[in-house]
């Protein structure tokens, strides 16, 4: 952070450092989530009176309840300078804070070179398209802080945004960012994605980007978590709903502070990379109260929010997030036994320790045996087993026909780190799950081990569906169908978290 932006912060906020937290705070804890890809049109019907505002919050045009408005990107160059009110300028180090900032002087952040990733930050609000028009505006409202005049003449390598009624008339423009806001909270907006008509909570933010425009759901995370629980778990007992609830929400939140998708505009996709999400039509009474009586609480290590992240079986065994993924080790996500006692994983690293637990499991919370309600297409992923022909894993891996296969590092639960496929054009090293799982297709997780088969082809013998770490859903399920509690469950899976009200 520099020059007067320090200032700024002085006086808006107290001593206290920003963090993720104070940002969320002042977002009022929503999230922004991609919506498909980017489409050369896009139709948005709001339930509710709507207003259209640009990409410094201000306002463009009104929408009536009910009206379809079409955008798309009209053009590609230089828009006309405009001038904005400049609350702060920060390095990329310090996002969070400028965020924070943003949420307290209802503007937004934007950088001061788009075309150029390691420009400034800047905290910016309203567009006029001259001087003295601001200076009039600045003259007749008391400002909560510090902001002075600034011309926007940053390039962009956004288009020129165009917003159409069911007429055909243009009803506004802007470039870059458009967002579709109402002021209630029961709005939704339909719009198509992924192929279906949908209906979203929150605000729509439309992004023009070289490909068409680009969806961006704004929405407070439980109204996002409502929907995202349906596709995630479904039906599942009380307390096995509000581990769920918990975990989404601080995997959720957590990615809020990372924006791994290298983007101003959204924290998460509608896809497994972040969670399914499909909208308000996927809301149910379950996920509702599962949700409502879980508010605002999530997973903390070190004061900070963790990440919940979650598989759909862990086959006996959860993964260290190290042996899963190139990451560094995470003291929370370790190797886990999912027995009704929990624990730590004994050590499966050794190839007969490991045989010996996928071929004769101990008692297993995930295991389905004698278990009627447990869900049939999870059941088969227990344990599993998966062929391939010398030709096809050779083809899979790349090195012509498959000669020998040979597992050349386990971690502590058992899962393998490194594969190493020998074939007759030569060899592949395949590291760590999303390695092994890319080029197997049919290899369900890396709990496995390999076998030569008589006639030259391979068999994977494995247990679990999935990375494996964090918590296990059906072993969630048979927990609090054994009468565990959401903070027992959570603390089997997330060793060493707690829970903590945010809001
Ligand atoms: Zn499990």
């Amino acid at each position: 952070m520099r020059r007067w932006a320090a200032l700024a912060l002085a006086v808006l906020s107290s001593a206290a450092p920003a963090d993720l937290i104070d940002q969320l705070r002042a977002e009022r804890f929503r999230v922004t989530v991609r919506l498909g890809t980017a489409q050369p049109a896009q139709r948005l019907e709001c339930s509710s009176r709507a207003v259209l505002r640009g990409d410094a919050r201000q306002g463009l045009a009104d929408v009536p309840a009910g009206q379809t408005v079409r955008v798309t990107v009209e053009e590609t160059g230089q828009p006309p300078p405009v001038w904005r009110l400049l609350f702060g300028e920060f390095d990329e180090d310090d996002r969070q804070e400028a965020r924070t900032l943003a949420g307290q002087v209802a503007g937004t952040v934007v950088r001061e070179d788009p075309r150029d990733e390691d420009s400034d930050l800047l905290v910016i609000r309203g567009a006029w398209s001259s001087e003295g028009d601001l200076r009039q505006y600045l003259s007749r409202v008391r400002m909560a802080s510090p902001a002075e005049p600034w011309l926007d003449g940053r390039p962009r390598r956004e288009g020129l945004l165009a917003v159409r009624d069911e007429s055909g008339r243009t009803v506004a423009r802007a470039w870059g960012v458009l967002r579709l806001v109402s002021d209630d909270a029961s709005a939704t907006t339909q719009c198509h994605v992924n192929g279906d008509e949908r209906r979203y909570r929150g605000s729509l933010v439309c992004v023009a980007t070289d490909r068409g425009v680009l969806l961006v759901n704004e929405v407070p995370v439980d109204d996002y978590l409502a929907s995202v629980l349906d596709t995630e778990i479904g039906q599942a007992p009380r307390a096995a709903m509000q581990a769920q609830a918990i975990a989404s929400r601080s995997e959720a939140l957590f990615n809020a502070g990372l924006s791994k998708f290298g983007s101003l505009h959204h924290d998460l996709d509608d896809t497994v990379l972040s969670q399914t999400y499909e909208g308000a039509g996927r809301e149910t009474a379950l996920t509702r109260a599962a949700v409502r009586s879980t508010a605002g609480i999530v997973l903390m290590h070190g004061g900070e929010i963790a990440n919940g992240v979650y598989c759909t079986i862990c086959g006996g065994v959860t993964g260290a997030q190290e042996d899963v993924w190139l990451s560094e080790p995470c003291a929370y996500l370790r190797a886990r036994a999912d027995t009704s006692e929990g624990g730590n994983a004994p050590d499966l690293s050794s190839e007969g320790a490991i045989r010996r637990f996928l071929e004769d499991p101990p008692p297993l919370m995930c295991n389905p045996e004698g278990r009627e309600d447990y869900p049939s297409w999870a059941r088969r992923h227990f344990r599993w087993t998966a062929d391939y022909t010398a030709a096809e894993l050779g083809a899979a891996a790349g090195v012509g026909r498959a000669t020998r296969v040979q597992v050349t590092g386990r971690g502590a639960s058992g899962r393998v780190t490194g594969l190493l496929i020998e074939g007759t054009s030569g060899e592949e090293r395949l590291n760590r799950s999303t390695a092994i799982r890319a080029a197997l297709s049919e290899v369900r997780s890396t709990l496995f081990v390999v076998d030569e088969l008589p006639g030259g082809g391979f068999r994977f013998t494995g247990g679990g569906y999935g990375h494996g770490i964090g918590m296990c859903q059906m072993g969630a399920i048979q927990r609090a169908a054994a009468g565990q509690t959401p903070q027992a469950i959570l603390g089997a899976y997330f060793p060493g978290a707690n829970l903590r009200r945010l809001y």
